[in-house]
């Protein structure tokens, strides 16, 4: 285990586990309503997660990344700022977005709504992980692979200033490291 973590929160086969799940959910919830998402990794945390789902969904996808970032000082729900946009046009597409964690939910619900303007069909969401505690804005993602307490964590795509996000696991991040 890397010295910077407290504990382990999930493990790597429970990570794997869970993604065969939810990309057979997935699978079939598309199949069922005849449709094929469109789908988006949000840049950098949903890599690795994106990377195992994609396996489990027996869909012919195309997959797409987009970067994104709050305006400073944003303390309601504000703009964001494209860093990387989609490689396509989203008008009429089902989109199914891929995030780490889903925190207050500013993000996603911003992403959404980003889309959604842009002419997108439908938007839904899978999340490796969701903090409900951390609530701020009404969004709820229709997948999520597991619901954790309110603690910071590192692993899995989830960085501390830019590290660790290869660690195989979710893990707590030691408060020392960050007090
Ligand atoms: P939201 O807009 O939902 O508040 O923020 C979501 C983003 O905050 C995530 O994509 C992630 O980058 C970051 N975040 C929220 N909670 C954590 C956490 O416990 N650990 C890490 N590393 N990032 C987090």
């Amino acid at each position: 285990m890397n010295e910077v973590v407290e504990k382990v929160l999930v493990s790597q086969e429970e990570i794997i586990n869970r993604c065969v799940e939810l990309g057979a959910q997935i699978t079939e919830d598309y199949k069922k309503a005849g449709e094929v998402p469109y789908v988006v990794g949000l840049l950098k945390g949903s890599v690795p997660f994106l990377a195992e789902i994609i396996k489990h969904i027996d869909l012919d996808i195309q997959i797409d990344f987009m970067d994104v970032s709050s305006y400073e000082g944003t303390k309601s729900v504000g703009d964001i700022r494209i860093d990387k946009d989609l490689d396509c046009s989203v008008q009429g597409m089902s989109i199914l977005l891929v995030e780490d964690i889903v925190d207050t939910g500013r993000t996603l619900k911003e992403v959404e709504r980003t889309l959604l303007n842009k002419g997108a069909k439908d938007v839904k969401v899978v999340s490796l992980l969701d903090k409900p505690d951390r609530r701020v804005v009404d969004i709820e993602a229709e997948y999520v692979g597991f619901k954790i307490p309110n603690e910071f964590v590192i692993g899995y795509g989830l960085d501390y200033n830019q590290k660790y996000r290869n660690l195989p696991y979710i893990g707590v991040l030691k408060r020392e490291i960050y007090e």
